[in-house]
């Protein structure tokens, strides 16, 4: 292989990446570890449920010029989510969209900041009164449960400026899935003459300037001048020898303490399709019925749900993120189904029992248990930026990184980020 490269891994980064370089005529050969591409992209279309489902990235969260650029050159669009928001605090159930009280007194305090701290830290030290309880309440809340933070590392200035821009806009479907985009990236790749290996987990890099060899986990050795790992960041994490972990030889130090020092969330993921949508109107077994429901927010142990609306697919989504998702990253499956249909009986005012009888189908992806995510998507720390410029540096002109992780801007943690960072890697490898 003379001017080829190495692509590790086939999400959203790798995938950009590796079309842009084989449609600019270099050969590329991506490596991927999964049976499909994709990465925390997964629209499947198995388990019972009865249209194509997204078990990981859903919805498009701003402009999003990338992402929408894909969906224009398949003739695609987006739609809108549409219905009432609800939120459950304390049992009360209202509809309201307002996440946060008093955000235009929290924006003033951290536009006042002078340097930036833990979102803990801030909350604490400017609203640690028992007044604002409930603020800091809804502000963990929200750190925890959209961004899937940990408050107690959370930049502040990252809050401040995700509420500046209106960070709670309408979050619209792409059109035919994310998925349809990622098959489409692929074949893009192939037509380029590109290729894509399924099922081959790297296990080691090992390099030197110009020169980089690649072992798989079943053995096989691919060579090539240059590698663009876009592995997560819960790989880069990951403790030497632990499961996941990616050996590079020589080791890259300050790439891992880069990496160690940022963000990187869990979810839970609960996907419920039932016969119909029962939680419309009040019946014997419904005593808080939400007509109309899109989004629902609440203290409940599984906090968040959402419907498909304006799609009438009686599909409701359970969410749960940051450190109670990571807490039980290894709780048994049957056990994180049980407790979700606990919350989503008190919110609904139901048993766990009529729920059980209403599913056709249902689906827990629990992302910091996958191997190959260890995790959700990033969130940022204090001090993230410089860190992430650190993760993005290529060494040597032999290896490059990219990856949702090591994006600096203002879709941190999307697919958006991800298709950045993979079209920026293909720059810097086009243009050394
Ligand atoms: C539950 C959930 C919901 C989300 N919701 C949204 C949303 O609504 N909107 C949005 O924009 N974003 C959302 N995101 C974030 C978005 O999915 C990610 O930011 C984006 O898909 C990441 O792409 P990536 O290419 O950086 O990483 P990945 O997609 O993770 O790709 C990396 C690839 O590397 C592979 N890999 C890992 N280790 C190895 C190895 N050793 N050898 C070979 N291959 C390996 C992985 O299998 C994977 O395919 C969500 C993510 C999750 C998990």
């Amino acid at each position: 292989m003379t001017d080829a490269v190495l692509i590790i891994g086939a999400g959203a980064a790798g995938l950009y990446a590796a079309r842009t370089l084989a449609q600019a005529g270099r050969r590329v050969v991506v490596l991927e570890a999964r049976h499909r591409v994709g990465g925390r992209i997964h629209t499947f279309t198995d388990h019972g449920f009865s249209a194509p489902t997204e078990a990981g990235a859903e919805f498009l969260h701003g402009a999003v010029p990338l992402t929408r650029g894909l969906l224009d050159e398949a003739g695609l669009t987006s739609f809108p989510t549409t219905g009432t928001t609800y939120q459950v605090v304390e049992g009360r159930i209202r509809e309201s969209e307002d996440f946060i009280q008093n955000v235009p007194q929290l924006l003033d305090q951290l536009h006042a900041l002078p340097h930036d701290l833990p979102l803990a830290e801030f909350l604490t030290t400017y609203f640690g009164d028992a007044l604002h309880a409930p603020m800091r309440e809804q502000v963990t809340r929200f750190a925890e449960g959209y961004d899937a933070a940990d408050a107690s590392r959370a930049s502040s200035f990252a809050l401040r400026d995700e509420l500046s821009g209106g960070g709670f806009d309408d979050s619209p479907h792409p059109e035919g899935t994310y998925g349809n985009l990622m098959a489409r990236l692929a074949t893009a790749v192939e037509a380029a003459g590109g290729e894509v290996y399924l099922a081959t987990a790297v296990r080691e890099i090992r390099w030197q300037p110009g020169q980089v060899e690649v072992h798989s986990q079943d053995g096989r050795i691919f060579r090539s001048p240059q590698a663009l790992i876009t592995v997560p960041l819960g790989i880069w994490q990951a403790a030497a020898e632990s499961p996941g972990y990616l050996r590079i030889e020589p080791a890259l130090p300050a790439h891992r303490a880069a990496a160690a020092s940022l963000g990187y969330g869990a979810v839970i993921k609960v996907l419920l399709e039932f016969k119909d949508p029962f939680w419309q109107q009040a019946s014997p077994d419904v005593q808080q019925p939400m007509p109309d429901l899109s989004f629902l927010f609440s203290d409940a142990p599984f906090p968040t749900w959402w419907s498909q609306l304006p799609d009438p697919r009686p599909l409701l989504t359970g969410w749960l993120a940051g450190p109670a998702a990571y807490r039980r990253r290894n709780t048994p499956e049957d056990e994180l189904l049980s407790e979700a249909l606990a919350s989503l009986a008190d919110l609904l005012g139901t048993t766990p029992a009529f729920l059980r009888r209403q599913l056709s189908a249902h689906r827990i992806i629990n992302w910091a248990a996958d191997p190959y995510a260890l995790g959700a998507y990033a969130y940022t720390t204090v001090g993230a930026s410089e860190m992430r410029a650190t993760l993005a540096t290529p060494v040597a002109n032999t290896l490059f990184i990219a990856g949702e992780g090591v994006y600096d801007g203002p879709y941190i943690g999307t697919v958006e980020a991800a298709l950045t960072s993979g079209a920026d890697a293909a720059h810097l490898l086009l243009n050394p």
